[in-house]
Protein backbone atom coordinates (compact mmCIF):
# COMPACT_ATOMS: atom_id res chain seq x y z
CA UNK A 1 0.00 0.00 0.00
CA UNK A 2 1.09 3.56 -1.13
CA UNK A 3 1.14 5.10 2.65
CA UNK A 4 2.57 8.37 1.49
CA UNK A 5 0.03 9.04 -0.74
CA UNK A 6 -2.27 8.44 1.74
CA UNK A 7 -1.18 11.12 3.98
CA UNK A 8 -0.88 13.48 1.28
CA UNK A 9 -4.46 12.73 0.38
CA UNK A 10 -5.51 13.42 4.35
CA UNK A 11 -3.10 16.25 4.35
CA UNK A 12 -4.55 17.55 1.12
CA UNK A 13 -8.58 17.08 2.33
CA UNK A 14 -7.86 18.78 5.59
CA UNK A 15 -6.51 21.94 4.08
CA UNK A 16 -10.30 22.34 2.31
CA UNK A 17 -11.79 21.24 6.02
CA UNK A 18 -13.33 24.17 7.90
CA UNK A 19 -12.14 23.90 11.26
CA UNK A 20 -14.34 25.06 13.57
CA UNK A 21 -11.96 23.65 17.03
CA UNK A 22 -10.35 26.27 19.33
CA UNK A 23 -6.97 26.34 20.47
CA UNK A 24 -6.83 25.82 24.39
CA UNK A 25 -6.94 28.62 26.52
CA UNK A 26 -7.35 27.69 30.19
CA UNK A 27 -3.58 27.05 29.88
CA UNK A 28 -2.55 30.61 28.82
CA UNK A 29 1.42 29.72 27.39
CA UNK A 30 -0.81 27.28 25.29
CA UNK A 31 -2.69 29.75 23.33
CA UNK A 32 -0.08 31.16 21.29
CA UNK A 33 0.21 28.39 18.81
CA UNK A 34 -0.26 28.76 15.56
CA UNK A 35 -4.08 27.15 14.81
CA UNK A 36 -2.82 26.42 11.00
CA UNK A 37 0.06 23.74 12.47
CA UNK A 38 -0.62 20.03 11.12
CA UNK A 39 1.83 17.23 10.87
CA UNK A 40 1.33 13.35 10.70
CA UNK A 41 3.59 10.38 11.45
CA UNK A 42 3.11 6.88 10.70
CA UNK A 43 5.40 4.62 11.62
CA UNK A 44 4.62 1.00 10.38
CA UNK A 45 6.71 -2.50 11.43
CA UNK A 46 8.62 -3.31 8.69
CA UNK A 47 7.23 -1.36 6.24
CA UNK A 48 8.83 2.20 6.68
CA UNK A 49 7.90 5.75 8.45
CA UNK A 50 5.66 8.21 6.44
CA UNK A 51 5.30 11.69 7.34
CA UNK A 52 3.54 15.13 5.95
CA UNK A 53 3.27 18.75 7.11
CA UNK A 54 4.85 20.02 10.53
CA UNK A 55 5.96 15.89 11.56
CA UNK A 56 9.27 17.02 13.39
CA UNK A 57 7.95 20.43 15.26
CA UNK A 58 7.70 19.44 19.32
CA UNK A 59 4.64 20.65 20.40
CA UNK A 60 3.14 19.91 24.27
CA UNK A 61 2.37 16.23 24.60
CA UNK A 62 -0.08 17.16 27.34
CA UNK A 63 -2.52 14.36 28.65
CA UNK A 64 -0.48 11.95 25.97
CA UNK A 65 1.75 12.16 29.30
CA UNK A 66 -0.44 10.07 31.13
CA UNK A 67 0.07 7.01 28.92
CA UNK A 68 4.05 6.70 29.59
CA UNK A 69 3.28 7.69 33.24
CA UNK A 70 1.18 4.38 33.68
CA UNK A 71 3.73 2.61 31.72
CA UNK A 72 6.22 3.64 33.99
CA UNK A 73 3.98 2.75 36.99
CA UNK A 74 2.71 -0.49 35.65
CA UNK A 75 6.46 -1.48 34.94
CA UNK A 76 7.06 -0.77 38.89
CA UNK A 77 3.77 -2.19 40.86
CA UNK A 78 1.50 -5.16 40.57
CA UNK A 79 -2.02 -4.65 39.22
CA UNK A 80 -3.67 -5.16 42.86
CA UNK A 81 -1.46 -2.55 44.02
CA UNK A 82 -2.40 -0.61 41.48
CA UNK A 83 -5.94 -0.87 40.80
CA UNK A 84 -6.82 -0.40 44.79
CA UNK A 85 -6.09 3.21 43.56
CA UNK A 86 -7.60 3.98 40.70
CA UNK A 87 -10.21 1.87 38.46
CA UNK A 88 -10.01 1.43 34.54
CA UNK A 89 -13.68 2.31 33.44
CA UNK A 90 -14.65 5.01 31.16
CA UNK A 91 -15.65 8.07 33.19
CA UNK A 92 -18.13 9.66 30.45
CA UNK A 93 -17.24 13.24 32.01
CA UNK A 94 -14.65 15.82 31.16
CA UNK A 95 -11.17 15.16 31.87
CA UNK A 96 -11.12 17.57 34.72
CA UNK A 97 -14.20 16.67 36.61
CA UNK A 98 -14.38 16.24 39.95
CA UNK A 99 -17.91 14.98 40.05
CA UNK A 100 -17.32 11.01 40.61
CA UNK A 101 -13.99 11.35 42.97
CA UNK A 102 -17.47 12.29 45.71
CA UNK A 103 -19.32 9.12 44.73
CA UNK A 104 -16.15 6.69 44.73
CA UNK A 105 -14.62 7.19 47.67
CA UNK A 106 -11.79 9.23 45.95
CA UNK A 107 -10.43 6.90 43.66
CA UNK A 108 -10.33 7.54 40.30
CA UNK A 109 -12.25 6.00 37.49
CA UNK A 110 -9.14 5.19 34.91
CA UNK A 111 -5.54 6.58 34.29
CA UNK A 112 -5.72 8.90 31.56
CA UNK A 113 -7.98 11.46 33.33
CA UNK A 114 -6.92 14.31 35.34
CA UNK A 115 -7.88 12.84 38.70
CA UNK A 116 -6.05 8.86 38.36
CA UNK A 117 -3.03 10.66 36.46
CA UNK A 118 -2.34 12.45 39.69
CA UNK A 119 -2.71 9.37 41.83
CA UNK A 120 -0.20 8.00 39.42
CA UNK A 121 2.06 11.00 39.92
CA UNK A 122 1.68 10.18 43.63
CA UNK A 123 2.28 6.29 43.36
CA UNK A 124 5.52 7.08 41.21
CA UNK A 125 6.98 9.88 43.45
CA UNK A 126 6.48 7.02 46.49
CA UNK A 127 8.20 4.44 44.34
CA UNK A 128 11.32 6.13 42.45
CA UNK A 129 14.17 8.18 44.10
CA UNK A 130 14.09 10.47 40.92
CA UNK A 131 10.88 10.66 39.63
CA UNK A 132 11.20 13.31 37.07
CA UNK A 133 14.63 12.31 35.83
CA UNK A 134 13.20 8.81 36.12
CA UNK A 135 10.28 9.67 33.94
CA UNK A 136 12.36 11.66 31.51
CA UNK A 137 14.74 8.48 30.90
CA UNK A 138 12.00 6.54 30.03
CA UNK A 139 10.77 8.92 26.87
CA UNK A 140 14.87 9.02 25.83
CA UNK A 141 14.57 5.14 25.90
CA UNK A 142 11.91 4.51 24.41
CA UNK A 143 12.16 7.08 21.57
CA UNK A 144 16.59 7.04 21.23
CA UNK A 145 16.40 10.81 21.49
CA UNK A 146 18.12 12.61 24.44
CA UNK A 147 17.23 16.17 23.63
CA UNK A 148 13.91 15.58 24.07
CA UNK A 149 12.76 18.04 27.55
CA UNK A 150 9.61 19.81 28.69
CA UNK A 151 8.76 23.25 28.18
CA UNK A 152 9.57 25.70 31.12
CA UNK A 153 7.43 28.65 29.76
CA UNK A 154 4.39 25.92 29.83
CA UNK A 155 5.02 24.11 32.97
CA UNK A 156 4.63 27.82 34.12
CA UNK A 157 2.24 28.61 32.57
CA UNK A 158 -0.11 25.48 33.82
CA UNK A 159 1.37 26.15 37.30
CA UNK A 160 -0.08 29.35 37.83
CA UNK A 161 -3.96 28.45 36.32
CA UNK A 162 -3.75 24.72 38.23
CA UNK A 163 -6.99 25.44 40.58
CA UNK A 164 -8.98 22.48 39.10
CA UNK A 165 -5.84 19.95 39.07
CA UNK A 166 -5.39 21.06 42.80
CA UNK A 167 -9.31 20.80 43.77
CA UNK A 168 -8.94 17.50 42.57
CA UNK A 169 -6.08 16.60 44.85
CA UNK A 170 -7.25 18.03 47.51
CA UNK A 171 -10.85 16.04 47.46
CA UNK A 172 -8.50 13.02 46.85
CA UNK A 173 -6.59 13.92 49.66
CA UNK A 174 -9.72 13.91 52.20
CA UNK A 175 -10.50 10.39 50.98
CA UNK A 176 -6.95 9.28 51.68
CA UNK A 177 -5.93 8.61 48.37
CA UNK A 178 -2.91 10.99 47.87
CA UNK A 179 0.15 9.96 50.50
CA UNK A 180 2.72 12.57 49.52
CA UNK A 181 2.61 16.23 49.54
CA UNK A 182 -0.04 17.64 47.48
CA UNK A 183 2.20 20.71 46.16
CA UNK A 184 4.96 18.13 44.93
CA UNK A 185 1.99 15.78 43.28
CA UNK A 186 1.01 18.61 41.33
CA UNK A 187 4.11 19.76 40.55
CA UNK A 188 5.09 16.41 38.74
CA UNK A 189 1.98 15.88 36.89
CA UNK A 190 2.55 19.61 35.72
CA UNK A 191 5.93 18.75 34.59
CA UNK A 192 4.65 15.43 32.61
CA UNK A 193 2.49 17.28 30.80
CA UNK A 194 5.10 19.72 29.61
CA UNK A 195 7.11 17.42 28.32
CA UNK A 196 7.52 18.36 23.97
CA UNK A 197 7.95 15.74 21.31
CA UNK A 198 7.43 15.41 17.45
CA UNK A 199 5.04 13.32 15.75
CA UNK A 200 7.68 11.68 14.65
CA UNK A 201 9.07 11.21 18.19
CA UNK A 202 5.77 9.88 19.54
CA UNK A 203 5.22 7.39 16.92
CA UNK A 204 8.39 5.91 17.72
CA UNK A 205 7.40 6.14 21.44
CA UNK A 206 4.13 5.02 20.54
CA UNK A 207 5.71 1.74 19.20
CA UNK A 208 6.24 0.04 22.19
CA UNK A 209 2.48 -0.25 22.84
CA UNK A 210 2.06 -1.99 19.14
CA UNK A 211 5.11 -4.10 19.67
CA UNK A 212 4.03 -5.77 22.76
CA UNK A 213 6.14 -3.26 25.23
CA UNK A 214 9.50 -3.61 23.45
CA UNK A 215 11.29 -0.61 21.90
CA UNK A 216 12.36 -0.53 18.42
CA UNK A 217 15.94 -1.73 19.38
CA UNK A 218 13.83 -4.73 21.15
CA UNK A 219 13.98 -3.38 24.79
CA UNK A 220 11.61 -4.42 26.57
CA UNK A 221 9.98 -1.60 28.81
CA UNK A 222 6.70 -3.96 29.87
CA UNK A 223 5.60 -7.01 29.58
CA UNK A 224 3.24 -7.58 26.71
CA UNK A 225 0.46 -8.80 29.00
CA UNK A 226 0.58 -5.38 30.76
CA UNK A 227 0.46 -3.31 27.21
CA UNK A 228 -2.24 -5.38 26.09
CA UNK A 229 -4.14 -3.92 29.41
CA UNK A 230 -2.44 -0.49 28.74
CA UNK A 231 -3.93 -0.39 25.07
CA UNK A 232 -6.97 -1.30 26.64
CA UNK A 233 -7.87 1.60 28.55
CA UNK A 234 -6.54 3.80 25.85
CA UNK A 235 -9.17 2.26 23.48
CA UNK A 236 -11.42 2.88 26.40
CA UNK A 237 -10.63 5.60 28.21
CA UNK A 238 -8.07 7.88 25.74
CA UNK A 239 -10.56 10.03 24.64
CA UNK A 240 -11.83 12.07 27.69
CA UNK A 241 -15.88 12.05 27.06
CA UNK A 242 -15.20 10.99 23.53
CA UNK A 243 -13.91 7.57 23.87
CA UNK A 244 -17.03 5.79 22.31
CA UNK A 245 -17.26 8.45 19.20
CA UNK A 246 -13.11 7.74 18.75
CA UNK A 247 -13.40 4.10 18.57
CA UNK A 248 -16.85 4.30 16.57
CA UNK A 249 -14.97 6.58 13.64
CA UNK A 250 -11.31 5.84 14.09
CA UNK A 251 -11.56 2.28 15.97
CA UNK A 252 -7.78 2.55 17.31
CA UNK A 253 -6.06 2.33 21.03
CA UNK A 254 -5.09 5.77 21.41
CA UNK A 255 -4.56 9.21 23.51
CA UNK A 256 -4.87 13.36 22.91
CA UNK A 257 -3.89 16.15 24.94
CA UNK A 258 -4.86 19.26 25.04
CA UNK A 259 -1.98 20.73 23.20
CA UNK A 260 -3.49 18.95 20.45
CA UNK A 261 -2.01 16.37 19.65
CA UNK A 262 -3.17 12.55 19.20
CA UNK A 263 -1.03 9.69 19.34
CA UNK A 264 -2.63 5.55 18.49
CA UNK A 265 -1.42 2.18 17.37
CA UNK A 266 -2.29 -0.98 16.00
CA UNK A 267 -1.09 -3.59 17.36
CA UNK A 268 1.83 -5.29 16.14
CA UNK A 269 1.43 -3.31 12.52
CA UNK A 270 2.04 0.66 13.17
CA UNK A 271 1.80 3.97 15.34
CA UNK A 272 0.45 6.98 13.97
CA UNK A 273 0.63 10.72 15.44
CA UNK A 274 -1.31 13.49 14.18
CA UNK A 275 -0.94 17.28 15.42
CA UNK A 276 -3.42 20.02 14.85
CA UNK A 277 -3.44 22.35 17.70
CA UNK A 278 -7.65 23.49 17.49
CA UNK A 279 -9.70 21.29 19.57
CA UNK A 280 -13.31 20.37 19.33
CA UNK A 281 -15.70 20.70 22.13
CA UNK A 282 -14.56 17.54 24.28
CA UNK A 283 -11.04 18.66 24.20
CA UNK A 284 -9.91 16.38 21.62
CA UNK A 285 -7.80 17.67 18.54
CA UNK A 286 -10.61 18.71 15.68
CA UNK A 287 -8.67 17.74 12.39
CA UNK A 288 -6.73 15.32 14.18
CA UNK A 289 -9.65 12.77 14.58
CA UNK A 290 -10.83 13.84 11.35
CA UNK A 291 -7.03 12.47 10.17
CA UNK A 292 -7.27 9.59 11.59
CA UNK A 293 -10.58 8.49 10.94
CA UNK A 294 -9.37 8.94 6.82
CA UNK A 295 -6.49 6.83 7.94
CA UNK A 296 -8.32 3.88 8.80
CA UNK A 297 -11.02 3.94 5.99
CA UNK A 298 -8.38 4.46 3.05
CA UNK A 299 -6.07 1.78 4.25
CA UNK A 300 -8.64 -0.29 6.01
CA UNK A 301 -6.80 -0.78 9.47
CA UNK A 302 -8.42 -0.61 12.35
CA UNK A 303 -8.35 -2.82 15.04
CA UNK A 304 -12.20 -3.87 14.03
N1 LIG B 1 -2.19 19.63 31.74
C1 LIG B 1 -3.56 19.51 31.34
C2 LIG B 1 -4.46 19.56 32.54
O1 LIG B 1 -4.14 19.04 33.56
C3 LIG B 1 -3.72 18.22 30.59
C4 LIG B 1 -5.10 18.03 30.05
C5 LIG B 1 -5.16 17.19 28.82
O2 LIG B 1 -4.32 17.23 27.95
O3 LIG B 1 -6.15 16.46 28.77
O4 LIG B 1 -5.52 20.14 32.51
Amino acid sequence: MDYQTILNKIQTTLLSVNNTGKVATYIPELESIDPKKFGMHLYCNNAGHYSVGDHQERFSIQSISKVFALTLTLSKLDYNDFFKRVDFEPSGDPFNSLVQLEHENGRPRNPFINAGALVISDLLISHLDKPKEDFLTLIHTITGDKTINFNKKVYASEKKWSYRNASLLNLMKSFDNIHNDLEEVLDFYIYQCAIEMSCKELATAFMIYANRGKTLDNIEIISPEKTKRINAIMQTCGFYDEAGEFSFKVGLPGKSGVGGGIAAIHPGQYAVTVWSPPLNPKGNSELGMLALEKLTTLTGYSIF
